[in-house]
């Protein structure tokens, strides 16, 4: 397609006129095969930022992306392939957890992941601080490990979806990262290109969320879900609460062992709720649970038994990590420095936001600022008191997990920023806000 052309798209969108699928195919198949220019496709972006897409628009931009690449072809599985994917949220390792616990109760799961950027690592960087355990699965590898065994959770392929990749890179740079149909687009696409017959958003808002009130949420949920049904897949969204962090631990290694006391049954109660409803949601879309309710039970049926970590065995032991964490999960390792940070005074906590502590979490090198950074997968942070708990001045309100004494020093004060202690507690908000779909 001619410069010019391309400059007429970008005035189209720029007056906010609809665009047909080969306007939407020019751009982004043309950047992807070097035809059309970064400076281009930046202000065709911006346009699409400011004017937003009609839902043709974002499914045909979204099947455009999925086209770019190649598509999983995930029939050969015995099981019904199921996936889920979570908008991103301070301590959220719930995929750790629901993951084994749907294969345990007869669905497969085949989930492609991301790292964290900004805030603290992504569910592949989790992963990888258990020794050993890797992420980088070939398209190939990743199919027959879902065939064979029913489970992979791993890094995306460089194969999928060329185009959200070099998209979202301009994205990032070029301010243009905040727009729903972009972000839906993004994720959806990912996920098609995956080829789960059911699939389960949770939608996090809050502080500490991408999607900060609930309007935005229900928009984005809404259009994810009619993108997924445009390509005949079944779809369901949560929307859940990420002003507090959920759980206790933030940090990657302090999140794995989390994630196997939640799977244990010892998980602390927030966590260990969101994963059997996504879960229950997910065994549901497999046709393995008659309602989300007794997908729920079931799920809960296999953390009890235990099969649920003995499943999160054999996933890390497939993936080429040692087995031996789930029983020992002291050989993650500790940091060198473990601090406890006093209260500063007596009453109940009334808010811990999520956004000061994805803050103290970063400092201590848990997540990335840039990409090129490396997460240290020993820092964290453990939250001993949450929302509605009763404290007393001097009594630890976390334990943090660091390196050094300077970056302790400097975790705790913006750590300090997250606890407000007041008089009363706080109500504990449910761990659903709505739910979405099919
Ligand atoms: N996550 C994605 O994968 N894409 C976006 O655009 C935003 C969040």
């Amino acid at each position: 397609m001619a410069a010019m052309r391309v400059a007429e798209i970008i005035r189209r969108k720029r007056f906010g006129e609809e665009l047909s699928r080969e306007e939407i195919e020019a751009v982004v198949m043309g950047y992807v095969r070097g035809d059309v220019p970064d400076y281009q496709v930046s202000a065709w972006l911006m346009a699409v930022c400011c004017r937003g897409m009609s839902k043709r628009e974002v499914i045909d931009l979204t099947s455009v992306m999925v086209a770019s690449g190649s598509i999983l072809d995930l029939r050969g599985a015995s099981l019904p392939v199921v996936d889920k994917h979570s908008s991103g949220g301070v301590g959220d390792k719930t995929t750790l957890v629901v993951a084994p616990l749907v294969r345990a109760c007869g669905a497969a799961v085949a989930k492609m992941s991301g790292r964290g950027l900004g805030f603290t690592g992504g569910t592949l960087d989790k992963l990888e601080s258990i020794p050993g355990f890797r992420v980088d699965l070939s398209k190939e590898q990743f199919v027959t490990q879902v065939e064979r065994e029913g489970i992979a959770v791993a890094g995306q392929t460089p194969e999928l979806v060329p185009a959200d990749r070099r998209l979202y890179a301009l994205r990032d740079v070029t301010g243009t990262v905040e727009s729903i149909p972009l972000i839906a687009s993004s994720i959806m696409s990912k996920k098609l290109a995956v080829g789960a017959q059911g699939l389960v958003l949770d939608v996090k808002v809050g502080r500490g969320a991408f999607m900060k009130d609930l309007d935005e949420a229900r928009e984005l949920a809404g259009l994810m879900i009619e993108i997924g049904e445009a390509s005949g897949r079944r779809v369901t969204a949560l929307l859940t609460p990420m002003d507090e962090p959920l759980g206790r631990a933030v940090g990657n290694a302090l999140e794995v062992a989390e994630a196997l006391e939640t799977l244990r049954g010892d998980g602390p109660r927030d966590l260990a709720d969101l994963s059997l409803l996504l879960a229950g949601e997910m065994l549901y879309l497999a046709g393995r649970a008659a309602s989300t309710f007794e997908g729920r039970e079931m799920a809960q049926r296999a953390m009890a038994s235990g099969q649920g970590l003995e499943w999160m065995e054999r996933l890390i032991a497939l993936q080429g990590g040692d087995p031996r964490v789930v029983e020992s999960p002291g050989l993650l390792g500790r940091a060198p420095v473990v601090a406890p940070l006093p209260a500063p005074r007596s009453g109940s906590v009334t808010a811990l936001d999520a956004w000061w502590v994805a803050q103290a979490v970063l400092t201590l090198g848990a997540g990335r600022a840039t990409k090129e950074d490396r997460i240290d997968p020993l820092v964290g942070v453990r939250l001993l008191a949450k929302q509605g708990d009763a404290v007393e001045k001097g009594e630890p309100l976390a334990e943090v997990h660091a390196r050094d004494d300077a970056r302790t020093k400097r975790a705790m004060a913006e750590l300090l920023h997250a606890f407000e202690i007041g008089e009363e507690p706080g109500p504990v908000a449910p761990p659903l806000m709505e739910r979405l779909g099919a």
